[in-house]
């Protein structure tokens, strides 16, 4: 991880943070923004098993502490399996990042049932399901001022297309309004428990997950044309906002979108005028 993050050290000491499809792309990334800044983290997985064992590995070699919990968060009984994991092992959770999702791409008129409601199922119900164990964990415990002055943080990963369409892609497009909406809601509804609820929205960040769109140079230069910033973002990009989000830094911010995106919700096409 690079080093502007190692600045974000102690942030979240003492804390025990769990991450949702943690081994690979932007939940890798948050894991180790994480361990930089001091938490104890649950790496969540429901494949590529080694990719969390090797992840866990290093974050030990650094002197953190982390384990990896095999889960699919679409699942009630492994969610539950997943919270209790992370209470054996740290003896509680301060922090969920609701990172875990997919997508399953057609044209509307070749979508199957099947497409929608695994998306919806892993992307939106996966998110509920940890929000509602996190909560129960955070609002049971309550206040533990040496650790946070909230009772907990729950973040939500978004995405762009929770604001612009997206044709081909209805189902993740309908999943991510979805996921701001419940942001939003478990926002209100938690505040009186001292649990903040936040959400961040990445624009074009290279992982597996949006391969197609810059695996070849014409391809990349295509996407860049979205992007005012001029550049596609980095999975520590979206690992900086989580880390701030998830401290007490951010306290009195709750029920908010951060949109990571180099600014790719700004119409770029009307950047001259339209
Ligand atoms: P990724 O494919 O590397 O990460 C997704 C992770 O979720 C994987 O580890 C996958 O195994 C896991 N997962 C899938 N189904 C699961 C389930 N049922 N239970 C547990 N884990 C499951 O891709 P990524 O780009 O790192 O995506 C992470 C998040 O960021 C996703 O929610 C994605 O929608 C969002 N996002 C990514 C981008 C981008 O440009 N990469 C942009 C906007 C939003």
């Amino acid at each position: 991880m690079n080093s502007s993050l190692n600045s974000a050290r102690r942030l979240l000491e003492g804390q025990c943070a769990i991450v949702t499809g943690g081994n690979t792309g932007i939940g890798a990334a948050i894991v180790e923004g994480f361990a930089e800044a001091g938490a104890r983290v649950v790496v969540n997985y429901v494949a590529e098993a080694e990719k969390a064992d090797a992840l866990v590995k290093r974050i030990r070699g650094n002197g953190g502490e982390a384990v990896a919990v095999e889960a699919d968060v679409s699942r009630e009984d492994q969610v539950r399996t997943l919270f209790d994991a992370a209470i054996k092992a740290f003896g509680g959770v301060d922090i969920l990042v609701n990172n875990a999702g997919l997508q399953r791409d057609a044209p509307l008129t070749e979508m199957s049932l099947d497409d929608w409601e695994t998306v919806i199922r892993v992307n939106l119900t996966g998110q509920f399901l940890c929000a509602r164990e996190a909560a129960r964990e955070f609002i049971r415990r309550g206040v533990n001022p040496e650790v946070s002055v909230s009772a907990g943080k729950i973040i939500c990963m978004s995405s762009v297309h929770d604001v612009i369409p997206w044709a081909g892609r209805v189902n993740y497009a309908a999943s991510k309004a979805g996921v701001a909406m419940l942001m939003k809601t478990l926002a209100q509804e938690l505040a009186v428990h001292k649990i903040r609820v936040n959400g961040i929205s990445p624009g074009a960040i290279k992982t597996c997950i949006n391969y197609d769109a810059w695996m070849t140079p014409e391809r990349e230069t295509r996407l860049l044309e979205l992007i005012p910033y001029g550049r596609i973002g980095h999975t520590r990009d979206i690992a900086k906002a989580a880390v701030w989000l998830a401290s007490d830094e951010s306290d009195y911010v709750t029920g908010a979108t951060l949109y990571v995106d180099g600014g790719m919700t700004l119409y770029p096409g009307f950047e001259d005028g339209g």
